[in-house]
């Protein structure tokens, strides 16, 4: 996963792109009105607990008792501990404090590399034999962390050891090396070690086409003496891409899942059976980018008005996890920043099916992919265009990708908030653009939800394109209403340029607004009174309705 480094104002900023040059996916994270970096936070310790519990390396330039602080609540419970270092703003000391599992010295070491100073590691094993023997490289997995444990105190104790399998990166290392030595690490696929040797499996096992269990993989994989921790991936057929069971074995294995319907593999294997469970077992471990594809995702989130603390948590993952952007280009720069490897595709604005295809596309081959809306993505944006694509195509690949919908905050949410509670009763929400329905079917509706009394959210409410819209819907509403009617008129809600206007119906003229704003108009029963400190009126409607 890529870096999070974390930095609390301008003097930090150097060191950061130094590091952040070193690893380009990495992102500097700058406490809000005192550095402008990649992304900013208004809090450090919530900021640092976050990137430390969504198991991101974290590289923080400051004070390692500060980060200390921040993280110790969370260090009893002992779960996935990512790498986590601080460096001196100045870039003139590098510490590694947490992860020493993850790789957290290997950091350390070329980060204080690129810093031209000496890294400040502490850890016995790796300072003696110049490389973690516990943090073997990815693709290699450690077999037992406890007797790791006391085999390096057994070396750091004057005892030999011998290399038994391919192990080229404990090539460089100054282990005690002895032919004769009675420990030995032993790089292999096999589940049972004696006492005296360190098992390190690589990950060259590949399960073809399993049954969906767990347990059933585990108990075969034990009657042939394999170590579950040298699988490398599980292998099914297209077909099993939508088969909920086999993603729940794959998770609960803790193993990736790919596809592919080519019968043949494309590297060296040989073929073993164990209780009709058929495996590949390749002599190295096994590059899984090769071998068929994962199932794709497509995430359609909606990013809410504007402001970032406005984006549900969820999107916010989503679009970290992202490999493809699709959107209109306003909606993907504020969804941003992004990093180098994410490929972003702007488009037009009215492209929505053109997008929707290509976003399916994109995800059937593998891709994890985020279309991105304003508001909410179901409130006249892509959700319903990605589904009318979906629900168009014959295409099993299509049909097969993980699709989801993470709401966002709608415009008219996002303005009846600043001004109140306009929409505290019975509202409708209606889209003033005539491009996909006929202009006749908005009159009756706004005929219709006039008479009901409702409140009502105008989206879409004027553009050049459609100039007379707004005055003729005006016409229609004033019909039924009362010229004393409170208006709530909401413009770039949520964005730098905020405006938010408190009138009446008889007052409102559609020079007043553009295809920014959001226009809400109250019901009968909808009040205002003057909010102190404010020009602007407080607005609500009354949850009680005359008569009840
Ligand atoms: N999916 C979006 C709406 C898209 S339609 C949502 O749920 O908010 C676009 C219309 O939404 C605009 O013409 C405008 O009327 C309104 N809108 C979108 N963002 C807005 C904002 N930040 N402030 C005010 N109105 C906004």
């Amino acid at each position: 996963m890529s870096p999070a480094i974390i930095i609390l104002g301008t003097g930090a900023l150097t060191t950061a792109r130094r590091i952040q040059a070193l690893y380009p996916s990495a992102q500097v994270y700058g406490l809000a009105e005192r550095v402008a970096a990649d992304i900013s936070y208004s809090d450090f310790a919530s900021q640092l607990r976050e990137l430390y519990q969504s198991n991101r390396p974290v590289i923080a330039l400051c004070a390692a008792g500060i980060v200390i602080r921040c993280l110790a609540p969370l260090l009893h419970s002992k779960g996935a501990e990512p790498p986590v270092l601080a460096v001196a703003e100045d870039g003139s000391a590098v510490v590694p404090l947490l992860g020493g599992l993850a790789g957290v010295n290997v950091l350390a070491r070329e980060i204080a590399a690129a810093l031209e100073v000496a890294p400040a590691i502490t850890t016995s094993g790796e300072l003696r034999f110049d490389t973690c023997v516990l943090n073997p490289p990815s693709g290699y997995v450690l077999g037992d962390i406890d007797q790791g444990k006391r085999f390096v105190s057994s070396l750091l104790g004057g005892e030999t050891v011998r290399i038994e399998g391919a192990a080229p990166w404990l090539e460089q290392a100054r282990l005690p090396l002895a032919d004769d030595a009675h420990l030995r690490i032993r790089i292999s696929t096999d589940a049972n070690g004696s006492a005296d040797e360190l098992l390190i499996h690589p990950r060259s096992v590949v399960v073809l086409d399993p049954p969906a269990d767990s347990q059933r993989i585990h108990a075969s994989l034990a009657a042939a003496g394999i170590s579950a921790h040298a699988l490398a991936c599980l292998l099914c057929p297209r077909e099993r891409m939508t088969d909920n069971a086999l993603h729940g074995t794959a998770d609960s294995l803790g193993v990736p899942l790919r596809f592919s319907d080519e019968a043949a593999l494309p590297f060296e294997h040989q073929r073993l059976e164990s209780e009709n469970l058929h495996l590949a077992i390749a002599a190295q471990p096994v590059a899984i980018h090769s071998l068929g594809q994962p199932r794709g995702r497509l995430t359609v989130v909606g990013l809410g008005p504007g402001a970032s603390e406005f984006t549900a948590p969820a999107v916010k993952r989503a679009l970290q996890e992202a490999e493809d952007v699709l959107g209109y280009e306003t909606y993907v720069t504020m969804a941003g920043p992004f990093r180098p490897d994410q490929v972003l595709h702007n488009s037009d604005n009215r492209e929505e099916l053109a997008r929707s295809r290509h976003a399916f596309e994109l995800a059937a081959s593998g891709r994890r992919v985020v279309v991105v809306s304003s508001g909410d993505p179901g409130v006249f944006a892509m959700a319903a265009a990605v589904l009318e694509a979906l629900e168009a195509s014959s295409d099993p690949h299509w049909h097969a990708v993980e699709l989801h919908i993470l709401p966002g905050i709608s415009a008219s949410l996002a303005t009846a908030a600043k001004a109140g509670a306009p929409l505290g009763h019975d509202f409708c929400m209606i889209s003033l653009s005539d491009n996909l329905k006929p202009w006749d079917v908005i009159e009756l509706r706004l005929k219709h939800a006039t008479l009901a009394d409702l409140a009502l959210a105008f989206y879409n409410p004027i553009s050049r394109a459609r100039p007379w819209q707004l005055g003729r819907a005006l016409d229609v509403v004033r019909e039924q209403r009362s010229p004393q009617t409170v208006v709530v008129l909401g413009r770039d809600i949520g964005r730098p340029a905020e405006a938010l206007t408190v009138t009446t119906l008889g007052e409102l003229r559609p020079e007043q607004v553009d295809m920014r704003t959001m226009v809400i108009i109250g019901s009968s029963t909808t009040r205002r009174f003057a909010k102190a400190g404010s020009e602007v009126d407080w607005v609500y409607t009354p949850r009680s309705y005359p008569g009840a």
